[in-house]
């Protein structure tokens, strides 16, 4: 052979029996099929075999049969980023007459999806009160083909009874999926409690770094995953192997970062919670959390991020001073790594509620929290 053809058909020289604790970051478009024979195109590669890099490499499967281990679920997929994960869910359970509920509490691009992309697919998607529980069963049509939960909500931590939500959507025949991020999968049992998907994105807690987007999407049943598979191929949801490793390395410490994430974040926001200049906080942890019950019922624990209101004294651009005069708080969206992140959202659409500009939400991260009560405190003696 030609330097040339040696270059590109080296046969493996090192010995292959390498057993690390980690699994390796295994990169690839191609698979090379030992005949013609063993050809395949399936994206059911758990199954079926590898076929293609698309569908995943064994750094991406591992890392969905783990999350599929942690869920309980029947089996996962991991996709580019949260978002991606939710696009796949409405995609797969909706078609052109669909209808579809999404909480009104629900993550902005949820949302967007909803009136945007599903609306030009003729899905009428229909916005529900978070606490409505059982009532649900008055929204459902005939030709309503999934609910969506998100407990709690984004920004308003609305709790959702979701025994509730799924018991009536059941007897309907219908799919309920849960945007189950903030639980990161394990403080809230998703199909325990009834739901039939349940998608994270990994990008927050499992990620757990701020330096990675990924998304997951896990069935309970092999009817949801077959139903979810096949978008997932057509669609070409690939995903970086490199990520898919940081994702497996954050699973490693996700339980010592959720502990002390939950610690400090209750310190914050129980001092918070006595502040003269400050409402309410919205904490599943605390009674003013709209659906703190179901949560006292339905979880075993609690997460970093959490909203809270200014008192109507403070006027918005004063709440504005306030979040410009933190100093270990970065200004930031996302959530779910070591830092901690304060924004303002000026304009939350609630039917029944305004905040008037003066809800604020923060993720709390590893640093000391008399170190973050020290700045939230300044930064409000800069607004008194
Ligand atoms: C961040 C977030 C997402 C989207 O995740 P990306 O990985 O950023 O696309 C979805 N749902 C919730 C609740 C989120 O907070």
């Amino acid at each position: 052979m030609d330097w040339r053809t040696k270059l590109l058909n080296p046969s493996p020289q090192a010995r292959r029996d390498y057993t690390s604790l980690v699994t390796p970051v295994y990169r690839g478009s191609t698979v090379v099929f030992p005949d013609q024979a063993s050809v395949v195109d399936s994206w059911q590669q758990a199954r079926d075999g590898y076929s293609y890099g698309l569908y995943g490499t064994p750094t991406a499967l591992e890392l969905a049969a783990r999350i599929a281990t942690i869920e309980g679920a029947h089996e996962t997929l991991i996709v580019p980023g949260g978002q991606a994960a939710i696009a796949l869910v409405y995609l797969a359970f909706c078609k052109a007459g669909s209808h579809a509920l999404v909480p009104y509490s629900a993550y902005g691009p949820n949302k967007a999806i909803a009136e945007g992309l599903m609306r030009g697919l003729d899905v009428e998607v229909e916005a529900y009160d978070p606490m409505i529980g059982a009532g649900i069963a008055d929204l459902i049509r005939d030709n309503t083909t999934l609910i969506w939960c998100e407990s709690p909500g984004s920004v308003t931590m609305e709790i959702q009874d979701i025994p509730a939500i799924t018991e009536a959507a059941h007897a309907r025949d219908v799919t309920v999926a849960l945007d189950n991020t903030y639980a990161a999968g394990v403080l809230f049992d998703a199909f325990a409690h009834g739901i039939d998907v349940s998608m994270q994105a990994l990008t927050k807690y499992v990620g757990g770094h701020s330096d990675l987007l990924l998304g997951s999407v896990s069935a309970r049943t092999p009817q949801a995953f077959e139903k979810l598979g096949p978008i997932y191929q057509q669609l070409g949801l690939a995903v970086s192997p490199d990520d898919c490793s940081l994702a497996l390395r954050g699973l490693q410490t996700l339980s010592v970062r959720l502990d002390a994430l939950e610690r400090g974040t209750l310190q914050v926001a129980r001092w918070l919670a006595d502040q003269p200049i400050v409402s309410h906080v919205f904490h599943p942890a605390l009674p003013d959390c709209p659906g703190h019950d179901h949560w006292v019922r339905d979880w075993s624990g609690s997460a970093s991020v959490f909203s809270f209101t200014f008192a109507e004294q403070v006027a918005p651009e004063q709440v504005v001073t306030f979040l410009n005069a933190l100093a270990i708080f970065k200004i930031g969206l996302s959530w779910g790594g070591v830092n901690s992140l304060a924004v303002v959202y000026p304009d939350v659409e609630r039917p029944t509620q305004d905040f008037g500009g003066r809800i604020v939400r923060l993720n709390i991260g590893l640093e000391t929290p008399e170190d973050l009560i020290n700045d939230l405190s300044q930064a409000m003696q800069a607004v008194l």
